[in-house]
C-alpha cells in the first residue's frame, strides 16, 4: 500500500491517499486540542497511545457486528481504513450528566441518567458545533432520510452497550463519548473517525479518576499517563 498526498489535515488526525481510490491512511497527531481549539497543547506519544486504543475497540465493535472503517493497523500511529463520506453529525451518547450537558440543562454533575441520552451536534467549527435536532438534519440535509436518523440512534446505542460493559469489566466507568460515521462507495453506513480517551469522557469506577481529554481541558494531571493506564486495562484480559 502506497501512501501518497495529504488529503485533509484535522485537529487530531491526518488523512493521506493511497494508491487504491477506495483506501486512505489515518495518522493520528499529538496534537491537544480543547474549546474549539482555543487551548492547545501537544504530548509525545499521545496519537499512537489514540491509535492502538481506538484500533482495539474498533476491533471488539466489529467482532460484534459493527461495520467499521477500520481495515488495518499500519505502525504504531497509522490506520489503512476504508474511503467514506463523513455524516457531518457528531453523534453523542451519555451515561451520566457532565460537560456540555450539565452546563445547559443544569442537570447535576456525575448524575447517572435512566436511560443513554443520543444527541447529534453540527460538527463545523466555524459554529461551535451546534445542537441539532432531527428536524436540523434533515432540514440541511446532513442526511438523507429520517431512517437513517434512526439508524444513526439505533448503532450509537448498541455501540454504547457493547462498550459500556467492555470497559465495566475494567474498572472504567463510560461517561459520555461522541462519535462519527461515514458512508462508503456502496452505501453502507460505517463506524468512522475514532473512538480514544480523546473523544470519549472515562472515569475510574472506585476512584472516579478521570481518564480522559478533560485531564487537560481542567489541567489535572498527566494526559499521556492516564492514557496509558487506559490501554493497559483494556487489552489486559
Ligand atoms: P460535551 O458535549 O460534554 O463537551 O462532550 C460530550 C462527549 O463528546 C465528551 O466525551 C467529549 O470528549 C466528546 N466530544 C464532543 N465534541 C467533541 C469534538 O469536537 N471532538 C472530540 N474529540 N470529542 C468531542
Amino acid at each position: 500500500m502506497k501512501k501518497l498526498g495529504l488529503l485533509y489535515e484535522g485537529k487530531g488526525k491526518k488523512l493521506y491517499k493511497t494508491d487504491d481510490e477506495n483506501l486512505l491512511i489515518t495518522e493520528f497527531k499529538d496534537d491537544l486540542t480543547a474549546f474549539n481549539a482555543e487551548k492547545k497543547g501537544t504530548e509525545a506519544g499521545k496519537g499512537a497511545l489514540n491509535c492502538k486504543i481506538s484500533t482495539h475497540l474498533f476491533h471488539i465493535l466489529e467482532a460484534q457486528g459493527i461495520k467499521t472503517h477500520l481495515v488495518d493497523t499500519l505502525s504504531e500511529n497509522t490506520q489503512l481504513v476504508k474511503k467514506v463520506s463523513i455524516i457531518p453529525i457528531e453523534v453523542i451518547v451519555r451515561n451520566r450528566a457532565t460537560g456540555s450537558l450539565t452546563q445547559r440543562l443544569g442537570i447535576e454533575e456525575g448524575k447517572k441518567l435512566p436511560f443513554a441520552l443520543i444527541e447529534f451536534c453540527y460538527k463545523n467549527d466555524a459554529l461551535h458545533d451546534p445542537i441539532l435536532n432531527d428536524e436540523h438534519c434533515l432540514l440541511m440535509n446532513l442526511v438523507k432520510s429520517e431512517s437513517d436518523l434512526e439508524e444513526l440512534k439505533r448503532l450509537a446505542r448498541e455501540i454504547n452497550s457493547i462498550l459500556k460493559k467492555f470497559f465495566e469489566a475494567r474498572h472504567i466507568d463510560l461517561i459520555d463519548f461522541k462519535i462519527e460515521f461515514g458512508i462508503d462507495h456502496d452505501g453502507n453506513i460505517l463506524l468512522a473517525d475514532e473512538i480514544s480517551p480523546d473523544s470519549c469522557r472515562l472515569w475510574d469506577m472506585n476512584t472516579h479518576e478521570k481518564l480522559d481529554k478533560d485531564r487537560f481541558r481542567q489541567d489535572i494531571g498527566s494526559v499521556k499517563g492516564a492514557y496509558e493506564e487506559v490501554l493497559r486495562r483494556i487489552v489486559s484480559q
